[in-house]
């Protein structure tokens, strides 16, 4: 579904994706493990195409160069050059770090953003879909986006992706600063969304361990490079990736 060949992003003269290469099997959950600074957004930024923006505002600026090299391909296309919104028209759909919900709009006002793409009755499919998987939001649909806890943003922020149809969800860091029993939570509706609707998923968060279980293949990132990969399994059997990264 997703094919990412010896992809490599520089800041400037700085690497932060170091020759990587990752596959995407249609339907399951990839998951992009590794600490703070090791790539995983700049990846996720590359693969939705967000970061030909960000390299465009700072060309405008005068100041940083982003470069971009490799293959990226999606449903037998490279799209490395292509526009983010038309990559989001293909269905790759980023739902970033830090949830970036939008603060002073309600909870409804959100799901609608997201939906812009999609048909009337896709986004009324979608919308009733978003309220069975988080049936809380269903109760905070009038409260502004900013009053929401930081579990419930997320929430929040997962619902609007499925609002843009995606047929490949990104999910940069869903669970970062959330306690124990949200994750959990999380855990099992991003499980459960995968199962019933099949939408191939991308899952990049620097804590493995609850995200492992739900994880077809996973790739961990050192330094921008992957340096191990394999199933779920072969990732909690390997001795040093369990004592490096997962604190088992
Ligand atoms: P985090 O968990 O902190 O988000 P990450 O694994 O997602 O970490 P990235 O944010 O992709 O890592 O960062 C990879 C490297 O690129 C880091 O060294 C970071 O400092 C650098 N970097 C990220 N964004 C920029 C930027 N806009 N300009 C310059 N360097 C950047």
């Amino acid at each position: 579904m997703l094919e990412v060949k010896n992809l490599m992003v520089f800041y400037e003269n700085a690497i932060a994706v170091n020759n990587i290469s990752m596959t995407v099997t249609e339907g399951k959950i990839t998951g992009v493990f590794g600490a703070n600074s090791a790539g995983k957004s700049t990846l996720m930024r590359t693969i939705s195409g967000i970061i030909l923006d960000q390299k465009k505002k700072q060309e405008m600026k005068g100041g940083e160069r982003i470069t971009v090299l490799g293959s990226i391909t999606f449903a037998g296309e490279d799209i490395i050059h292509m526009k983010p919104s038309d990559r989001a028209r293909k269905g790759i759909i980023l739902c970033p770090e830090r949830r970036r919900i939008f603060a002073e709009s309600s909870v409804m006002e959100n799901l609608k953003i997201g939906g812009i793409l999609a048909t009337r009755s896709q986004a009324k499919k979608t919308l009733d879909y978003v309220f069975t998987v988080f049936p809380a939001l269903k109760e905070l649909k009038k409260r502004e986006g900013g009053f929401l806890s930081g579990g419930e943003q997320q929430m929040l922020a997962i619902g609007r992706a499925l609002m843009a149809q995606p047929k490949l969800l990104l999910l940069d860091e869903p669970l970062l600063g959330l306690s124990p029993l949200m994750e959990q939570m999380l855990v099992k509706a991003m499980h459960g969304i995968n199962k019933q609707t099949g939408i191939t998923t991308i899952i990049a968060e620097q804590y493995a361990r609850p995200i492992l279980p739900i994880v077809h293949y996973g790739y961990v990132l050192e330094n921008g490079g992957a340096v191990v990969e394999g199933t779920s399994r072969e990732l909690m059997k390997n001795p040093d990736v369990k004592s490096a990264y997962f604190g088992l």
